[in-house]
């Protein structure tokens, strides 16, 4: 597996590309803005985009889903109850304010324990409510992306609608941090010391999930 981590210009985004070596082909996981620059880095490395996957449905997430689309035909992979509030008015709004667009409909709805295949490389899909209903995880042999649900030292915010501080930490405590003490955490935003950590790591110094 190619992860490829991509910070973008505005709200310290990660983007990441996952891609699978035999097939050449990629996922991009929240591709929100600099689309056009997110897609050279999947070309210069040989990689067709075949996926988009949202980790959840804020614009500052999904924002460059439509540019994406048109230019790859991929398919938008979302939970399930994060789905309906991808092409919703406010979102929308906010993901034009934010340079991008709203996002087309979903092609692929999600549900805990299911697996997006990028070539012969199996994203596993871990619901993780509490950022918002359908905030999602993916995993793959020792690597966690996890979106707004867990940063390198903090927690995703829990006060905008939808979101639940105790769903969150139940979806960490019992989602993530059951995981392997070495798998690396990749979150949604560049909000910590570091750009990526581990399960252990957070596990023993994170101060939101004591
Ligand atoms: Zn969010
Ligand atoms: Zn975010």
């Amino acid at each position: 597996m190619v992860v490829k981590q991509i910070k973008l210009s505005k709200m310290a985004i990660f983007c990441y590309l996952i891609g699978d070596e035999k097939t050449r082909t990629c996922a991009l996981i929240d591709p929100a803005f600099e689309t056009d620059r997110i897609l050279a880095v999947a070309k210069s490395a040989g990689l067709r985009v075949t996926h988009i996957i949202n980790t959840h449905c804020h614009a500052d997430h999904i924002a460059g889903n439509a540019a994406v689309k048109s230019a790859t035909r991929a398919d938008i992979c979302i939970h399930q109850d994060d789905a309906g509030r991808l092409g919703a008015m406010a979102n929308s709004a906010m993901a034009r304010i934010f340079g991008g667009r709203g996002s087309p409909k979903a092609d692929v709805l999600l549900k805990n324990g299911d697996t997006i295949a990028i070539g012969n490389t199996a994203l596993e899909v871990i619901h993780t409510p509490g950022h918002t209903p359908g905030g999602i995880c993916l995993y793959h042999d020792g690597h966690l992306f996890t979106g707004d649900t867990l940063f390198v030292g903090a927690v995703g915010r829990t006060d905008l609608p939808g979101g639940s501080l105790e769903q969150l930490l139940t979806s960490i405590r019992e989602k993530i941090f059951t995981l392997p003490a070495a798998t690396v955490v990749w979150p949604g935003h560049d909000y910590g010391p570091r750009p990526s950590s581990t399960v252990d790591y957070e596990k023993r110094t994170n101060p939101y999930t004591r």
